[in-house]
C-alpha cells in the first residue's frame, strides 16, 4: 500500500474544517483509509456521535517525514495508540508539509483542523515567549532536570495552564539531549571571534549570539547544507552528532564545538485539542498519555546511543576537528542568556509564574548535581583507564 498517497488522500484533507469536538463518534474501518473518507465523514457529522465508534484522529507534526528520530517519535506513537486501544483510535501521521506546514501544526491543533501535533514548544513562541520554557533555554535544565521539573515540580501544571489557552493540553514525548555547539568554518578563538559571524540559530540562542555581535540567522533544517555550502551562512547548529552527520555537514565545515549552550536538553512535546482530549474514554487517554511517557525515554535513550556512534564515525571516518568555546566565551554566552532568559519570562502574569517556576528547578538541579553527577563524571575520568 503507497502510504503517502493514503495520507495526503483527499479525504484527510476534506475533512479539515471539521472541529474536535465534532470528530466524536467519527467512525471510519481500517480496511480502506482514504478511500471514501470524505463521503464518511459527511455521513458521520450528520449523525448522532456515537463515542464508542472507531476514530481516526490526525496528528500533525513538525519533522520531515521518518526522519531520524524527531521524526520517528510521531510515528511510533501513533502506531502504540492504534495497537493499545485496538484500533478503536486510529492514529494517522500527517509529516510537514502533508497536511499543513511545520509552524502551522499549533494552530492546525488549536482550531481542531487536526487532532494532535508532534514538536517542539517553541516553535510556538510567537503565541507565548513562554512556550521556550517547554522545549530548553539558553543554559536551562538538561533533560532529566527538566523532566523532573515537568512530572514533579508543578511544570506540567503550569504547561497545562498556557496551553489551555490555546484549547491544547500537552505532554513530553521525546528528549534529544545534549545538543552541540556547532560547526564552524574557522576556530573561534576571542569574543572578537563573534562580530559578523553569519550562523544558523534559531530562537533564544540565537538572540544570544545577537547580542555577541554575530548575525544570527534561522534557516529549516532543509536549507542550512547549502547555505554553509555557498557561503551564505560561516557556521551552524542543527541537533548533535546523530542528525548532524545526516545533513553531511562535516564535508563542508570543519569545526565542531561544544557544548551545545543553547539547547542542554530540547525536551519534544505532544499536543492534542483539548475538545479531542476531554471526548475519549479514560481508558484511551492514559493509553494516548503512556505512549507519549513511553517514548519519552525510548527517544531520550535513542539520542545517546545513536549520538555516541554518530560521534565515533564524525571524528574517525571524517576528520572532524573537535573544538571547545573557552571560558571566557561560555561566561560571555551565559551572561547574556540569563539577560535574554530572564525577558522571556516578561511577558504576562503567568509567564512570570513559568519563568520563575523554571528558574527554582533549574538552581535545585545544579545544587545537587554539584553533589552527585558532576563529581561522578570527573572521578571517572581521573585515571581513565577502562
Ligand atoms: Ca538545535
Amino acid at each position: 500500500m503507497d502510504r503517502r498517497k493514503v495520507l495526503s488522500g483527499a479525504g484527510l484533507l476534506a475533512t479539515a474544517g471539521v472541529t474536535g469536538a465534532a470528530l466524536v463518534g467519527l467512525s471510519q474501518t481500517r480496511s480502506k483509509p482514504g478511500a471514501n473518507n470524505a463521503g464518511n465523514a459527511s455521513d458521520t457529522l450528520a449523525s448522532p456521535a456515537i463515542v464508542t465508534g472507531k476514530r481516526t484522529l490526525k496528528l500533525v507534526t513538525t519533522w520531515p517525514k521518518n526522519f531520524p528520530g524527531l521524526g520517528m517519535t510521531p510515528e511510533r506513537i501513533a502506531e502504540r495508540v492504534t495497537q493499545m486501544t485496538d484500533g478503536t483510535l486510529t492514529v494517522k501521521v500527517l509529516a510537514a508539509g502533508e497536511f499543513v506546514g511545520a509552524f502551522e501544526a499549533f494552530d492546525a491543533v488549536s482550531t481542531g483542523a487536526a487532532d494532535m501535533y508532534h514538536g517542539a514548544e517553541y516553535y510556538w513562541q510567537g503565541k507565548s515567549k513562554a512556550f521556550n520554557f517547554f522545549t530548553t533555554v539558553p543554559f536551562g535544565m538538561t533533560t532529566l532536570e527538566h523532566q523532573a521539573w515537568v512530572n514533579f515540580g508543578g511544570g506540567q501544571a503550569l504547561w497545562d495552564e498556557l496551553s489551555g489557552q490555546f484549547n491544547i493540553r500537552a505532554f513530553m514525548s521525546g528528549n534529544t539531549g545534549n545538543q552541540m555547539g556547532g560547526w564552524f568554518n574557522k576556530e573561534i578563538n576571542t569574543l572578537e571571534d563573534f562580530k559578523g559571524l553569519k550562523m544558523r540559530m534559531p530562537g533564544l540562542g540565537g538572540e544570544v549570539l545577537r547580542r555577541m555581535g554575530a548575525s544570527a540567522i534561522a534557516l529549516p533544517g532543509g536549507e542550512i547544507y547549502s547555505s554553509l555550502q555557498s557561503g551564505a551562512i560561516d557556521a551552524t547548529e542543527w541537533v548533535g552528532p546523530w542528525n548532524d552527520l545526516a545533513f553531511g555537514f562535516y564535508e563542508i565545515t570543519k569545526y565542531y564545538y561544544y557544548p551545545g549552550f543553547h539547547e542542554p536538553g530540547a525536551q519534544l512535546a505532544f499536543g492534542i485539542n483539548l475538545d479531542v482530549w476531554n471526548s475519549l474514554t479514560q481508558q484511551q487517554q492514559v493509553i494516548v498519555q503512556q505512549a507519549c511517557a513511553a517514548e519519552n525515554n525510548w527517544s531520550a535513550s535513542e539520542f545517546k546511543y545513536q549520538d555516541t556512534k554518530a560521534l565515533k564515525t564524525l571524528i574517525e571516518d571524517h576528520g572532524v576537528q573537535m573544538r571547545t568555546f573557552s571560558d571566557e566565551i561560555l561566561m560571555e554566552m551565559e551572561r547574556q542568556s540569563s539577560l535574554v532568559v530572564k525577558e522571556t519570562g516578561e511577558g504576562d502574569e503567568l509567564s512570570r509564574r513559568i519563568y520563575e517556576s523554571y528558574i527554582a528547578a533549574r538552581r535545585s538541579g545544579m545544587e545537587i548535581a554539584a553533589y552527585n553527577y558532576e563529581p561522578y563524571l570527573r572521578a571517572r575520568r581521573l585515571r581513565n583507564n577502562f
